[in-house]
């Protein structure tokens, strides 16, 4: 069993009296280690607020962190890029990592509890493979469909930290609408105790949503990345002046004069549902969800519409 903290070398005299005056965030890569710091915090009957990232950490996640911070006693996060959600090696493999900055942040932030799993065996002993969830309709569209086994490799990391963790509340981004969907029907499941709390997008001052991803666009691409926002301000702002088919028309539009640009798709859905929207109805709250590729960086957003 082992148990580690490391201390990180802080580069300037903030850094260094933050972690001063804080504490010793403690950062743990083995399940072993981390149970014993789980029981321990449940022993002193302090609540614990679980944030699960894939690192490359920014605003948006510490947002999350910051969060849990309020209505719980300890903050655990998580930062392990999970191979059996990734339905393609080359975005497996592309996806950043920037574990000493990441540290560093969330020492900033005074996280409580770093668990960063060594390698993905520690995880997944038996062999890197996701087990099979019943989630239903919410995780066969969109992004159901778009990434094959996606939600089941989302699921099947979540159902695995959730043992180890056991939160009495997730902390999860809005930007991953429909994976924050997935995830309540995932505790249902497991007839969890286990509170879901979904914290707003954090955008950059342009409107292009924080994302780990956007560190491999070229600043030309940030830029005309903006263009996934003004889409959907566009179509909070008209969709009373269209049916959804001509409406889907222009925000489409947005992206045919940026030729690095590839719509992947661009969809309206109940709210609770995630059922597509054929004609708008007073009786439902619709969001729009846009997916679209800037060279070979995919970026995903979502926004209500009413
Ligand atoms: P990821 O590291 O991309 O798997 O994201 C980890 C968590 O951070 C997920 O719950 C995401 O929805 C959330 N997240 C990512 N980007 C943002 C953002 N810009 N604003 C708020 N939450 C975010």
């Amino acid at each position: 069993m082992q148990i580690y903290e490391k201390n990180c070398a802080h580069s300037n005299f903030c850094h260094r009296l933050a972690a001063f005056f804080s504490f010793n965030m403690k950062i743990l890569s083995s399940k072993a280690a981390l149970q014993l710091v789980i029981a321990e915090i449940q022993a002193h009957k302090k609540s614990i607020g679980f944030v699960p990232t894939m690192g490359a950490l920014h605003e948006g996640h510490l947002a999350l962190v910051k969060t849990a911070q309020k209505v719980c006693d300890r903050v655990v996060c998580s930062i392990f890029v999970n191979p059996t959600q990734f339905n393609n090696s080359q975005d497996l493999s592309s996806y950043p990592q920037t574990p000493e900055r990441d540290i560093a942040l969330l020492k900033e932030v005074n996280c409580d509890i770093l668990f960063l799993p060594e390698s993905p065996q520690e995880i997944y002993p038996d062999g890197v493979t996701s087990m099979e969830f019943d989630l239903g309709n919410i995780a066969s569209v969109m992004e159901g469909a778009h990434r094959p086994g996606h939600f089941q490799g989302v699921a099947t990391v979540l159902y695995h930290f959730f043992n180890l963790v056991q939160p009495n509340r997730v902390f999860m981004g809005e930007k991953d609408f429909q994976q924050v969907a997935v995830v309540r029907k995932l505790i249902v499941l497991m007839h969890a105790p286990i509170e879901v709390v979904c914290v707003p997008t954090q955008r950059a001052a342009s409107g292009l949503a924080l994302s780990s991803r956007n560190m491999r666009l070229s600043a030309q691409q940030q830029d005309e990345a903006v263009a996934i926002f003004d889409a959907m301000q566009y179509a909070k702002s008209n969709w009373q002046r269209f049916s959804p088919k001509s409406l889907m028309q222009h925000l489409i539009g947005f992206f045919d004069a940026i030729p690095d640009a590839k719509v992947e798709y661009i969809a309206f859905a109940d709210a609770d549902s995630l059922e597509g929207v054929l004609e708008w109805s007073d009786h439902q709250s619709v969001r729009v969800f846009v997916v679209v590729w800037f060279g070979d960086v995919r970026l995903i957003d979502n926004q209500l519409l009413f």
